[in-house]
């Protein structure tokens, strides 16, 4: 699909939140692919979680690293970008308890989502960067932890450490939601199998075509070999059998 790009503004140096015309719905965890360039250079589209929908405009949030995401950083409102999705797994926690929303950097956006899809959920985020300007959209949140590894924004050292000094995660009540680089990911999983909690973890690893063609982004889980664009990127803790 062809969208109209309704605003694309930096919001923290090199991130980026664009919004652009969105028909259809999605859940909290999807994905959309992006491509970024009006010909073949670079070819595979990008994917991006998905931040928000609402009234027909989708919203993601982009760090500009590479060619990839240097490209819609250049974007302005009225462009258009092309777009293909939802693709994905989702976050499913339960109907009831606390949910601990843990983001790290760009590991936010799902969790932007799936708060604003579920605004009387008891739930604390707990957002994680190397330093304040890595912390993103920390307003989304009504309860919020924020943790930067030089400590120029909320406690100094990694977001685990606010995480596990929550109550409901220390009564083992909490549902852990997360979304970040792969380390933090396997932290927060090695964490919950030791104190005994469940979640879910959203992986943003490299990915190739987006809908289970390619094979290009296969994982190894307790359950077998798994596409991460089509069984995930949303898995259970406890599933994934990290690399790293
Ligand atoms: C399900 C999913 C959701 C994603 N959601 C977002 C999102 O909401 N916002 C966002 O900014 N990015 C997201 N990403 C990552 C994004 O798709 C790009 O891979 C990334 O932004 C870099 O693209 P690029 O073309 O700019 O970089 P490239 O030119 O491809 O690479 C530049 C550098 O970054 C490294 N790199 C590229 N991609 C990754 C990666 N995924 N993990 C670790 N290192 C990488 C490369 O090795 C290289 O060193 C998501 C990825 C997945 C799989």
């Amino acid at each position: 699909m062809k969208s109209k790009i309704a605003s694309n503004r930096e919001v923290k140096r090199g991130y980026f939140r664009m919004e652009f015309e969105f028909s259809g719905d999605a859940e909290p965890g999807q994905f959309v692919m992006l491509k970024v360039a009006e010909h073949n250079d670079p070819l595979l589209r990008r994917p991006m979680s998905i931040a928000g929908i609402e009234n027909g405009v989708m919203s993601v949030i982009f760090k500009a690293v590479g060619r990839g995401t240097a490209l819609p950083a250049e974007k302005r409102s009225g462009d258009y970008i092309d777009v293909i999705g939802p693709f994905g797994s989702i976050f499913s926690p339960p109907q009831t308890g606390t949910v601990l929303l843990v983001g790290g950097g760009i590991g936010v956006a799902p969790l932007l989502f799936w708060t604003r899809r579920n605004p009387s959920r008891m739930a604390a985020a707990f957002i994680g960067g190397a330093s304040e300007n890595d912390i993103l959209c920390s307003d989304g949140f009504s309860e919020v932890h924020i943790a930067t590894e030089n400590g120029s924004l909320g406690r100094k050292g990694l977001v685990t450490a606010p995480l596990v000094d929550h109550p409901a995660y220390r009564d083992k009540t909490g549902y852990l939601l997360a979304c970040g680089p792969t380390g933090m990911l396997k932290a927060i999983d090695q964490l919950a199998a030791k104190d005994g909690l469940r979640g879910e973890l959203s992986l943003e690893e490299r990915m190739g075509c987006g809908f289970g063609v390619c094979l290009g982004c296969v994982c190894d889980t307790t359950g077998g070999r798994k596409r991460m664009c089509v069984e995930g990127p949303v898995f259970k803790t406890g599933e994934v059998l990290w690399r790293i």
